[in-house]
């Protein structure tokens, strides 16, 4: 396919969506920045950024041009908008990163007629992994994005329904069946399911936070920024190997990278060879004891106010990129009003863990316990960092798709024996 070309100014809180959206999609396209020569633009553009425009602009590879572009009309024109094909699958899977993806490969290619709904782009956490070096099978590392595309592309081929830009919102159990609302208002029917939905960013709980969402806040490790960090100063929040990849893949843009750790150490938290890497990269500082305490700007973000929690010294740093890298919290929501146990903190029980919460056994309704990914609703499972004490990592989420496939089998298997 040819490129699609974005143009814009280079800081347009509008863009950041877009090339997020593109990036983890593994879609090329070429930038052009509007505030330099607009002799090159198509006629229509010229016109529109001359007469004072700011928001981008996308042209597609067959010549459509379209100003202000939505990620949902960028997906449509590439053909990733499509209709379920069925009323009612064997198998829905909620979330397309790792866990997700892996489940759904396994499972069509075991014949299971399956669903994938996936309401940003593929790939997960993994897939705004600027390299992840640790991944079996990749002695060289692999893209995050790059990996999950890979895996859309195998799932695909084994006839897997991709469902993109659409979220589950709530689930219902009836009838042997899970019943999900999306929020495009349809209704999606399965005999089984597995939840691989994983977190919502954490945010730092700043006053003025939301003022500067995208507009040089950005949760999460937002690799497609990059180039446009080039000769700034850049801070990165947080000590986990997500913030410690975030630093180093910058590092090779920005004139400065400052990584914002609460703790005085980084080897509770972050893989040795990142530790490694952070520490010895000449343009990575590291700031310990300090956390974040202020954002100022007028329409995008300025200057951040670091304060070290030892000595009480507040520091402003000039900055328009600021990294949050600090986790989340797990995306849920769509089980509150089911008999699904969730942990305090909104993580997914499952298998052995039920034991002992409230709740369970009373409402668990077979005489054979929960499977290791079973939540406590038969036939529901969960997989991934979604699922209370799984291992936070790629290869674990892939492996818990996998087995969760597995005991779907099980599953589906008792069912149709106590039809017969
Ligand atoms: C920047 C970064 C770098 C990392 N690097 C590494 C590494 O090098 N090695 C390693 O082993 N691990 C790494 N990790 C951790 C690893 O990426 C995660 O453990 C893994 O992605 C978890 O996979 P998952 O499928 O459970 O969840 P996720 O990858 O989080 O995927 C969940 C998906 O569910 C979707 N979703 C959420 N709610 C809904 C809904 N209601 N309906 C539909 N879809 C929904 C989300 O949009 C998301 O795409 C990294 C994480 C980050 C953030």
């Amino acid at each position: 396919m040819n490129k699609l070309t974005l143009f814009g100014p280079p800081d347009a809180p509008e863009l950041y969506e877009l090339r997020d959206f593109l990036q983890r999609s593994v879609v090329q396209y070429d930038w052009v920045d509007v505030t330099d020569d607009l002799s090159a633009l198509p006629a229509s553009l010229r016109q529109a950024y001359a007469t004072g425009h700011r928001a981008p602009a996308i042209a597609f590879p067959d010549g459509q041009v379209v100003l202000n572009p939505t990620v949902q009309e960028v997906a449509q024109h590439l053909g990733w908008i499509s209709k379920p094909s069925s009323q009612d699958y064997d198998l829905s899977i909620y979330g397309a990163g790792p866990a997700g993806l892996s489940a759904a490969v396994y499972a069509a290619s075991e014949g299971l007629r399956t669903v994938l709904i996936e309401r940003e782009a593929i790939g997960g956490q993994a897939g705004t992994s600027s390299l992840i070096e640790n991944y079996m099978g990749f002695p060289e590392g692999i893209a995050g994005a790059e990996l999950a595309e890979r895996a859309r592309q195998q799932a695909l081929r084994f006839g897997v329904d991709i469902l993109l830009l659409r979220e589950g919102i709530k689930g219902t159990f009836y009838n042997n069946r899970i019943h999900v609302d999306l929020a495009s208002g349809d209704q999606l029917v399965a005999r089984a399911n597995i939840c691989a939905t994983c977190v919502e960013y954490a945010k730092l709980g700043l006053p003025n936070e939301a003022q500067f969402f995208n507009k040089g806040v950005y949760y999460g490790a937002g690799a497609s920024e990059a180039m446009f960090c080039r000769g700034r100063d850049v801070l990165v929040v947080g000590g986990g190997n997500s913030a410690g990849q975030a630093a180093s893949y910058f590092a090779g843009f920005a004139r400065k990278v400052y990584m914002v750790i609460r703790k005085g150490n980084l080897a509770a938290t972050l893989s040795d060879y990142l530790v490694k890497r952070v520490t010895t990269t000449p343009n990575i500082e590291i700031l310990y004891h300090v956390t974040v305490q202020e954002l100022a700007g007028d329409h995008v973000l300025e200057g951040v106010k670091l304060v070290n929690s030892q000595d009480g010294t507040a520091t402003w740093y000039d900055t328009s990129k600021l990294f949050i890298c600090i986790g989340g919290k797990p995306n849920t929501e769509w089980a509150r009003d089911t008999a699904i146990i969730r942990d305090p903190n909104g993580y997914l029980v499952t298998g052995p863990d039920l034991v002992g919460r409230a709740g369970f056994p009373e409402c668990w309704p077979l005489a054979r316990p929960p499977y290791h990914l079973e939540t406590s609703v038969p036939g529901s499972f969960a997989a991934g960092d979604v699922r209370l004490n799984s291992v936070k990592r790629v290869a674990s989420a892939v492996g818990e798709g996998a087995m969760a496939v597995t005991l779907v089998h099980k599953y589906l298997a008792e069912l149709d024996k106590a039809s017969a």
